[in-house]
């Protein structure tokens, strides 16, 4: 009950629909479904892959930005350079540092001068303006050390101000392109480490090498000094502790990353290294005894330390970028190659279902076009086993039946209703036939007509019923004595018979004809205690005695001798033309 209403609901909720797909053909009705697949498949498609080729771009993007980060790092290097020598031009200024300068000052601009004309930094003013603001620093920054007046740390710290704005425009660079703005966690920490932990440490490798190397050459230490330098390795300390924490749980984290062969960590050893340094020679020894050269050889050789580490760093970053790009274009590809063998997979499977019914279809209607053609012989066959395979079947299975119909009504058309046999009408058109193919093949034919003999007197004296019985018994007579499947035997009308036999000339024909004539005399028909018989006159006409195949003269030709047959007293047959030589039966 509940299942009933259901579907009538759902009946109901559906009709619009299937009120609009029963007016479209198949075909149509599968345009439809395909569409109705394939454009949302092809917008989730579409979606998706921009997503992925945005993403793309993004980590593209990224990676750029990490190369250009690269750069700016070489300028800062040189920078630094130009600020150790400034530092160290104060107490003495020096050509061969002085060139030394000017070398690292063109440095720093033919690398400004790339840097501008890279395409990802073209287009960003606010990059640009950084990168001209730290050329004409760059460029206006006085060759020589400070004035009399001006200390070590001054003249160190201003110009240590174009190390740092060398390092803002890494800044501006990495905020451009989110480098630290990204999913990947692993990524995120180390492009922030190198941007916010690297730098104090390298400033402060600067201020060791500088302060130390000026004290050296200068002789003296004074209390200032001392504290300044306890300052320094306060915070190397702090940043060697913090930087070597944050790293070890990044990699901790990311252990799977496998990075340890990439990145060695070790190298950050090299912040302690340099204090020990400095310490031992600075501050534990009052005689300053070591020269500023070898001093300074010594802290760029361990500062060279700390550039491999932030080289390592950066390469990496740039790595896992590649990495992740590749990562996202295999992923692409493959998708790309699942959605197309689910399509093709799909879209074959659909055309198999489209092709399966369509052919089914048309076969069906095919078979009903034969059908309302007459032709009833053609069996309705179809290849599927589905719904429409049914219907074939039921199909087929009133082919049978209108086929069985139309042979009853044909048989009922051309027999005779009393005797069972051909009737008239279908005698007219075998003789027709028979004589044409006879004609066609040049084969004789032999017609007789079969009259029996005073029929009237019979019915006249048993009645109608007796008569009639003696028809129905002459018919089934005719029917046993013919053997040939081609011999046929007619009801001609009342009490005349016919019997057609192709392929029979008039001289092999009589042993047939007395066959007939023998079979009828000697029936007899029990009528209650008395068995009746009764004979018939024949007149048999042949083609080739009648000398043409036309059906009216060979009709005469067996009329006119049965008549003969009949005026020679009947109860003889008689062959056509001629007549008066052939002897009767009887008169043998
Ligand atoms: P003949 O020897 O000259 O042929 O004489 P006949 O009496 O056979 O010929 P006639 O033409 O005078 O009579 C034919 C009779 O056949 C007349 C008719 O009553 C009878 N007859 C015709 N059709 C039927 C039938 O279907 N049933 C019966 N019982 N009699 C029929
Ligand atoms: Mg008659
Ligand atoms: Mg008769």
């Amino acid at each position: 009950m509940k299942d009933k209403f259901s579907s009538k609901v759902l009946e109901a909720w559906f009709s619009p629909a299937v009120l609009l797909m029963s007016r479209l053909t198949y075909v149509s009705k599968f345009a439809v479904a395909t569409a109705l697949f394939a454009v949302p498949l092809i917008w989730v498609v579409i979606n998706e892959t921009v997503g992925h080729f945005h993403k793309i771009e993004l980590l593209e993007r990224k990676l750029i930005a990490v190369e250009r980060l690269d750069d700016i790092q070489k300028v800062s290097r040189h920078i630094a350079v130009i600020r150790n020598n400034r530092a160290r031009t104060l107490l003495q200024s020096n050509p061969l540092i002085n060139s030394n300068s000017d070398k690292h000052k063109t440095a720093v601009l033919d690398a400004l001068d790339v840097l501008e004309s890279r395409p990802s930094i073209a287009r960003n003013n606010l990059i640009k303006l950084a990168i001209s603001n730290l050329a004409v620093t760059v460029i206006s920054g006085r060759a020589n050390g400070g004035t009399e007046g001006d200390s070590i740390y001054s003249v160190f710290g201003s110009v240590n101000d174009l190390v740092v704005q060398a390092h803002r425009l890494g800044g501006l660079v990495v905020s451009e392109a989110g480098l630290l703005n990204d999913d990947d966690v692993l990524s995120l920490n180390i492009a922030s480490f190198l941007m916010a932990e690297l730098q104090e440490p390298l400033e402060n490798f600067g201020k060791i090498e500088s302060f130390g190397a000026y004290f050296l050459e200068k002789g003296y230490l004074d209390s200032q000094s001392v504290l300044v330098f306890s300052s320094i390795f306060t915070r190397l300390d702090a940043s060697y502790l913090v930087m070597g924490q944050n790293l070890s749980s990044i990699f901790e984290r990311f252990k799977s990353a496998n990075q340890t062969d990439v990145i060695d960590i070790s190298l950050l050893e090299v912040i302690s290294e340099l204090q020990d340094f400095s310490e031992d020679v600075i501050i534990l020894d009052p005689e300053l005894e070591m020269s500023d050269t070898e001093y300074r050889i010594e802290c760029q050789r361990l500062l060279g330390r700390m550039y491999k580490f932030q080289d390592q760093l950066v390469g990496y970053l740039q790595y896992r970028y590649q990495a992740r790009i590749n990562e996202l274009k295999i992923d692409l590809w493959q998708r790309a190659l699942s959605i197309g063998v689910l399509v093709f997979g799909a879209m074959y499977l659909f055309m198999g279902i489209f092709y399966s019914v369509e052919h089914s279809l048309l076969q069906l209607i095919s078979a009903a076009e034969r059908v309302s053609n007459g032709d009833l012989e053609t069996k309705v066959e179809i290849k599927t086993r589905d719904e429409l395979y049914q219907l074939a079947c039921v199909f087929e299975e009133m082919r049978i039946q209108l086929k069985a119909r139309d042979q009853a009504l044909f048989d009922l058309a051309i027999t005779d209703g009393l005797t069972g046999i051909f009737n008239r009408k279908y005698f007219n058109d075998c003789l027709n036939l028979s004589l044409k193919n006879a004609s066609r093949s040049n084969s004789e034919l032999t017609l007789i007509i079969i009259d029996i003999d005073f029929f009237k007197n019979l019915n006249d004296t048993y009645g109608h019923q007796v008569g009639d019985t003696c028809l129905i018994d002459m018919g089934r007579i005719l029917t046993t004595v013919l053997e040939r499947e081609t011999d046929l035997a007619f009801r001609y009308g009342g009490e005349e018979f016919a019997v057609i036999l192709p392929n029979m000339s008039s001289e092999n024909c009589i042993g047939m004809v007395r066959k007939i004539w023998q079979a009828i005399r000697e029936s007899e028909v029990i009528v209650g205690v008395e068995a009746l018989s009764f004979t018939a006159s024949l007149g048999v006409a042949s083609s080739d005695v009648v000398g043409c195949y036309k059906m009216f003269s060979l009709i005469q030709a067996a009329d006119k001798a049965l008549y003969a047959a009949k005026d020679q007293g009947r109860d003889c047959f008689v062959m056509a033309e001629n007549t008066s030589d052939v002897l009767t039966e009887r008169d043998k």
